[in-house]
């Protein structure tokens, strides 16, 4: 029945009044507004999927494997080959996207009566997924130019005293990297409050100039790597995201993760693009040197950049970021508004598609000026 709302069912006190997260999906020519990759599969990894998910498909009358032992040995070789820090199967976790990793987290480490802490603008959706969880959520202090204030940042651990900390780096939806002096700072700050989980989302970190914080695990138990194959593989239609901790993470996410998570299909598919490897980073290159080009280009035409080490460019400044999106939107881009006062957030596409955003803003600002 129409008149009954969200609101008017005896739903939880913290989820009322609240909207669920979510990209606005219209159909306009070029979309760059939710970090996918631009490219499809290739079609030998097409045809690769589709065999394996053929023979996974025989023994879909049984569970699928509930420890995903292959998957996960794939994973931390695909770790181990890319970062030449030394993962195994014990360090690695798998689930349904890195959105779910973040909840099997929060469920294992956060929950009632405990909280987490982030510094913003981030990902929206970690503060989100703390709320569905139950676990208190604090929102950290970050400089003008969207880096984090360490001094802050280390205030407000130790004044909260939060039980999960979370750093994304590179950072959505500004796009710079966390240098890795920060990312200790907050790991021993958050040891000496409590001590406390910090998780360090990678979610982009095969985008970036730098490297990724894998070698920071060692003698780090309460560290934790999330990641994703959403982004640098082009999978974000697959639901795939893993981490990379202490084995003691993760015989504890074990606890709270649902039997039989990640179905057997997943699991083939996961399996048919890592055998992919090389051909999908070869596309995040391309996508780099776009990322590169967008930077340039929207600098030239006298927008403000935050310096990117993802597969997206945060840009402004507008006295009004939703007219501006809108005025983009009718020139047949939908880029994204993230709220942030002054800022937009563009993903890097195709060479064409990126073409005809550049063509978009080069318009608005003569319109502007
Ligand atoms: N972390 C960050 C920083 C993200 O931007 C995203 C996707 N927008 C995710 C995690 C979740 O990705 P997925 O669940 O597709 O792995």
């Amino acid at each position: 029945m129409s008149d009954v709302r969200i609101d008017d069912l005896p739903v939880r006190d913290e989820l009322r009044g609240k909207s669920p997260y979510g990209a606005p999906q219209l159909d306009v020519p070029v979309r760059l507004n939710t970090n996918e990759n631009p490219y499809p599969l290739p079609e030998p990894l097409v045809e690769r999927i589709a065999e394996r998910v053929r023979e996974a498909a025989r023994n879909l009358n049984r569970y699928p494997d509930r420890d995903a032992v292959e998957l996960r040995t794939k994973l931390a070789e695909y770790l181990t080959d890319t970062s030449g820090h030394e993962v195994g199967l014990a360090n690695v976790w798998a689930a349904n996207g890195s959105n779910e990793v973040i909840q099997q987290l929060l469920q294992t480490f956060g929950g009632p009566g405990r909280s987490a802490i982030g510094f913003e603008p981030s990902y929206s959706m970690h503060g989100l997924i703390a709320r569905g969880t139950g676990t208190g959520w604090i929102s950290g202090p970050r400089n003008e130019d969207f880096t984090i204030d360490v001094p802050a940042a280390e205030k407000a651990i130790a004044e909260h005293r939060p039980d999960v900390v979370f750093v994304t780096t590179p950072n959505n939806p500004t796009g710079n990297a966390v240098p890795p002096e920060t990312v200790l700072a907050l790991y021993e700050a958050a040891q000496a409050a409590k001590p406390s989980m910090v998780v360090v989302d990678e979610a982009y970190i095969e985008f970036s100039h730098g490297d990724s914080l894998l070698p920071l695990l060692d003698g780090r138990p309460n560290l934790v790597i999330s990641r994703t194959m959403s982004k640098a593989f082009g999978a974000a239609g697959l639901r795939l995201g893993y981490l990379a901790a202490h084995p003691a993470v993760v015989d504890a996410v074990q606890l709270v993760r649902l039997p039989y998570h990640l179905s057997a299909v997943t699991q083939a598919t996961a399996l048919a693009a890592l055998e992919h490897t090389g051909t999908l980073l070869g596309y995040v290159e391309q996508l780099k040197a776009e990322r590169d080009r967008l930077v340039r280009e929207l600098r030239a035409t006298g927008y403000d950049v935050v310096e990117s080490d993802a597969n997206f460019v945060q840009f402004g400044r507008f006295e009004d970021a939703h007219t501006a999106w809108q005025k983009i939107l009718d020139r047949g881009v939908l880029v994204r508004d993230n709220g942030i006062p002054g800022w937009l957030r563009v993903s890097a596409g195709t060479p064409e598609e990126n073409d005809a955003f550049l063509d978009a803003v080069r318009e608005l600002k003569k319109e502007q000026s």
